[in-house]
């Protein structure tokens, strides 16, 4: 069982912007949380703040996957994937598979910026502590 929340972060190609963009805004809340992030969202959200992120695979390489994997281990207690509505992904099967997921292990998830930013105030005002052990 672990002592911190973990975040989840992925971003689209044409969402990689918003989503450093969001970390850097809100990188004093995500630097006290447990972060893992898919290879490229990573490697961006490593290069432009100063956060430390568990990398996984690239998306389309099988890093939705193993974010859900973790979720199956109860190892991700907020997944923030800001996902590129209008382009189609390769991965599409991953990506559903991850939604899936998430909603059979009640793990909250925002697919835009919108409900990101309510996440991740709500996960600063101790709203998801219920699920440390
Ligand atoms: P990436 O993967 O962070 O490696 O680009 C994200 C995705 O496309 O699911």
């Amino acid at each position: 069982m672990h002592k911190i929340l973990n975040v989840a972060l992925i971003a689209h190609d044409n969402k990689k912007d918003t989503l450093v963009n969001f970390c850097i805004a809100y990188e004093a809340i995500l630097s006290k949380y447990g972060l893992y992030a898919t290879g490229t969202t990573g490697k961006r959200i490593m290069d432009e703040t100063h956060l430390d992120i568990h990398r996984l695979a690239s998306g389309p390489l099988g890093g939705d996957q193993q974010i859900g994997s973790l979720i199956v281990n109860k190892e991700i207690d907020l997944v923030i994937f800001l996902r590129d509505p209008l382009t189609a992904q390769a991965h599409e099967p991953d990506i559903q598979a991850l939604i899936r997921l998430c909603d059979v292990y009640s793990v909250p998830i925002a697919t835009n910026l919108a409900s990101a930013e309510i996440f991740i105030r709500a996960l600063n005002d101790g709203e998801l502590n219920w699920r440390l052990d």
